[in-house]
């Protein structure tokens, strides 16, 4: 026997054909001598029909049949009738009076059942295998699977070249830490699995490559969070004899076509671009979530001239005075409002102080600091309206945009501002250094190997902090789903770049003394891109974690609970690879 189609393809045209179907059972139900059973594969449910007055053995041997018994049918495509058509069904309107049944497979009573909707998820990781063939993950993988052949098939269009790149490589700086593979051939020595393809990409560019492409696997050693996995996918991309536009143009185009095709959405281009500093200024974040406006406004020089002690001592130390128009606030209660305070202090704000609009004045227990003529500076610095907040942090500039950004997003659920839309942002412009209080030293925002602007490449010895990068991050509704740069084709150039982060010629030479050899024969201009894969189809599909993108994924502490990895492994394994472990704590679990 085999089967005719998947069970949840066969509709009304389908009457009268003989077909044979397989699958999982959904469900059993005995109605007054008819047997009806669900029968489920990945293209949905088919009702068979099993009738004594057509074959009592059969009928018979399908009141023996359990959930998620594995079974064989076949039988005429017949129509319902009326009263038992299911209209939330796409095979509602038909059923299979069954002839044949096999039993395939029996199957235990299952640890949860596949229907069901909110599931734990240490229980769903354990039983993967059956947490997968639930239609919710069947869907979401089905979409991946669509999505990904979308995106080869648009980048081999455009002629890109699908290369791949090793896993057991040497540890590329991309700053997380590493995973480690031991070397058993050369003792003492470890491979480093890929952050990114990045210098293997740059490499071959320099081999002429031009336009290369691969749906890579990159492993970050790094603590999770619902976003985050030890081992993810990106699109990642290289092309030579290009500017920032021409990267950040094949993407804008690829998402377009994602958008289309995949979920019949129209994304509005060209998708809008935001230099780093007036992110910074207007939301507080280098990925601002642009369904909402809801900008900031720093207000320092106007807070200085109060007698407001908080604001003054905050400015006195270096800090700045930052905040925010809460349209229609005016109507929140005092309880809502302190929970808007209680959301600051959650992120990192000393204080919140705030000051209603009312009567066209700024009122508030705090306005005796402040003189008639500073008051109505203020309300007109933040375009405040009758009925309006202005509430406003006394930090850091650092701590204040963090705060900010994360009450805009508070309020955006809270006065219900961000509906189903989407919001792609191209943030370019950014510094290429920042400098780190622990290291004390410069380290690259994106990577070593961006390139600075032409216009502040000279400053890369004098005032490194004022060097911009020709780096470009792909922003949507807050979540940074892609970056990239033009590199530093130019040996020259990147030598720079290695002084600037304080690395010794020498450390140089044993790190990434190949790219700078590879960059002094003939390395053309170069740039490129990477998409985070798991979390576009994450938005895409609306789901809370990129866990549920992922066929097999780890839990927040790194562990397969399907495998049981990470787990211990043989003496024998060890002492062939050279390694003896040293004393560890016993785990609490
Ligand atoms: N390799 C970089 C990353 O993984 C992306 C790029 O610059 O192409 O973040």
């Amino acid at each position: 026997m085999k089967r005719t189609g998947y069970a949840g393809t066969f509709r009304k045209t389908d009457l009268g054909r003989t077909i044979t179907v397989s699958g999982w059972v959904e469900s059993v139900r005995d109605h007054g001598g008819l047997i009806f059973i669900d029968l489920r594969d990945r293209t949905g449910l088919l009702q068979l029909v099993f009738d004594p007055a057509r074959d009592p053995k059969i009928h018979a041997e399908a009141a023996a049949v359990r959930s998620e018994w594995v079974i064989e049918a076949s039988g005429e495509v017949v129509a319902r009738s009326p009263e038992t058509v299911n209209p939330n069904l796409p095979t509602g309107e038909i059923e299979v009076a069954a002839r044949t049944l096999e039993v395939l497979n029996q199957s235990r009573a299952l640890p949860f059942q596949i229907s069901h909707g909110h599931l734990n998820e240490e229980v769903r990781l354990k039983h993967r295998f059956l947490d997968l063939r639930r239609p919710l993950m069947q869907n979401s993988l089905a979409f991946r699977s669509k999505a990904t052949a979308l995106i080869r098939n648009f980048l081999v269009e455009n002629d890109f070249l699908e290369i791949e790149t090793p896993f057991l490589t040497k540890s590329t700086p991309e700053g997380a830490r590493d995973f480690l593979v031991p070397s058993r051939l050369l003792p003492g020595n470890f491979y480093a699995l890929p952050q990114s393809p990045q210098l293997f990409k740059q490499l071959l560019m320099v081999a002429g490559y031009d336009r290369y492409f691969q749906i890579a696997r990159c492993f970050r050693d790094e603590d999770l969070r619902a976003d985050r996995q030890p081992e993810f996918t990106q699109v990642d991309v290289e092309m030579s004899f290009v500017e920032r536009e021409d990267v950040m143009d094949v993407v804008s185009r690829l998402l377009v076509r994602l958008y289309r095709e995949c979920q019949d959405v129209e994304v509005p281009t060209p998708i809008p671009t935001l230099s780093h500093a007036e992110a910074i200024a207007r939301y507080g974040s280098d990925k601002p979530d642009l369904r909402y406006d809801l900008p900031l406004t720093e207000i320092t020089d106007l807070a200085k001239a109060s007698q407001f002690g908080v604001f003054l001592r905050a400015i006195e130390s270096g800090g700045i005075v930052k905040g925010i128009r809460i349209p229609g606030g005016g109507k929140f209660s005092r309880k809502e409002l302190d929970e808007l305070v209680a959301e600051t202090q959650k992120a990192g704000a000393g204080g919140f102080a705030y000051f209603k609009i009312t009567e066209g004045k700024l009122a508030s227990n705090i306005a005796k600091y402040f003189d008639e003529g500073l008051l109505a500076k203020i309300h007109g610095r933040m375009a405040a309206e009758e009925g309006d907040v202005v509430g406003f942090v006394a930090e850091p500039a650092a701590a204040a945009n963090q705060v900010l950004a994360h009450l805009r997003g508070v309020l955006a659920e809270k006065l219900k501002l961000i509906g189903g839309k989407n919001a792609f942002v191209w943030v370019i412009d950014f510094p290429l250094f920042e400098y780190d209080d622990e290291a004390k030293r410069c380290v690259a925002v994106h990577h070593p190997f961006t390139a600075a602007t032409a216009e502040t490449r000279d400053l890369i010895r004098t005032d490194p902090l004022k060097v911009k990068a020709q780096a470009y991050d792909i922003v949507l509704n807050g979540t940074e789903i892609g970056g990239g740069s033009i590199r530093n084709h130019r040996v020259d150039w990147q030598e720079e770049v290695f002084d600037a982060l304080g690395l010794k010629r020498e450390e140089v030479g044993q790190k990434f003394g190949f790219l700078l050899q590879a960059l002094s024969f003939g390395a053309p201009p170069h740039g490129g891109v990477a998409l985070g894969l798991d979390r576009i189809l994450m938005l895409m599909l609306g789901a809370e974690s990129i866990r549920e993108v992922i066929a097999f994924p780890k839990n927040q502490r790194g562990a397969d609970l399907c495998f049981d990895a990470p787990s211990p492994v043989e003496d024998l394994q060890l002492r062939e690879l050279g390694i003896r472990l040293r004393e560890t704590k016993k785990s609490d679990g």
